[in-house]
């Protein structure tokens, strides 16, 4: 039971030693709890550490844990869509996120906009770019930001861009990595210096949150060094 709890802060302690190594103020870098397949159970125990922000992959598993959760009274959770968003889930995930971190079609922006309930605030969404360049990896090319940013802007006044997402390629070699990081976060202070209130530069994982931290970033995304190895059942 403990378990979570101290892996929580042991992650965070990481953040603070990485980021004071880089001379970074820790408290700009927020810790995002990646909880997807893992059950609502798990969130719980994290939220009782005092983790408010949880990101999940899973649109239909993860309104499930979400409406879970809020049934037992807790509203003050942000929750994050960080993975693939099909078409066909993008109703499900306009009801039930706070952001959406995993843009990266103008078509999909679109339905998340007309979707997105009345009453509910606007959606916060980044832009997910493929900063690995690798042909399966989802995200766009760093050469197609300022199309789909002008779609947004004309066409989805439901939807507030608050930043740019990347994952970096899983590779052993770190010194590829913190290149992929970097080039994110020059699009990030390109864009800021155009004029565009970003805030949110969401890179790193587990297994590279140095890298992401030593580049920039501004949110780590992170699962298995808290909640421990995912199993998949699907
Ligand atoms: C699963 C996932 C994470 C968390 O990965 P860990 O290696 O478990 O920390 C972060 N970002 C995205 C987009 C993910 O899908």
């Amino acid at each position: 039971m403990l378990k979570i709890q101290e892996n929580l802060s042991n992650v965070k302690e990481e953040i603070i030693n990485f980021a004071t190594s880089v001379k970074r103020d820790p408290a700009n870098i927020a810790l995002l709890a990646v909880s997807k397949t893992k059950p609502a159970g798990a969130v719980l125990e994290a939220y009782q550490a005092g983790q408010r922000l949880f990101g999940e992959s899973y649109a239909q598993e993860a309104a499930e844990k979400i409406q879970e959760i809020r049934s037992q009274g807790i509203r003050d959770i942000e929750w994050h869509f960080i993975g693939p968003v099909q078409a066909n889930k993008t109703r499900i995930i306009a009801e039930h996120f706070d952001v959406v971190e995993s843009l990266d079609r103008a078509r999909i922006a679109k339905r998340l906009n007309d979707q997105r309930p009345p009453l509910m605030p606007d959606l916060r969404v980044l832009i997910q770019v493929n900063i690995s360049r690798e042909p399966q990896k989802s995200g766009i090319a760093f050469e197609e930001l300022p199309n789909l940013l002008d779609f947004i802007d004309s066409s989805c006044p439901r939807l507030q861009v608050a930043g740019l997402m990347g994952i970096a390629e899983n590779v052993r070699d770190k010194s590829e990595i913190l290149p992929q990081f970097q080039a994110l976060k020059d699009a990030f202070d390109d864009l800021c210096r155009k004029g565009r209130p970003l805030t949110v530069l969401s890179m790193g994982m587990s297994d590279d949150m140095a890298e992401a931290i030593a580049a920039g970033s501004t949110e780590v995304r992170i699962g298995t060094a808290i909640f421990g190895a995912r199993q998949y059942h699907v």
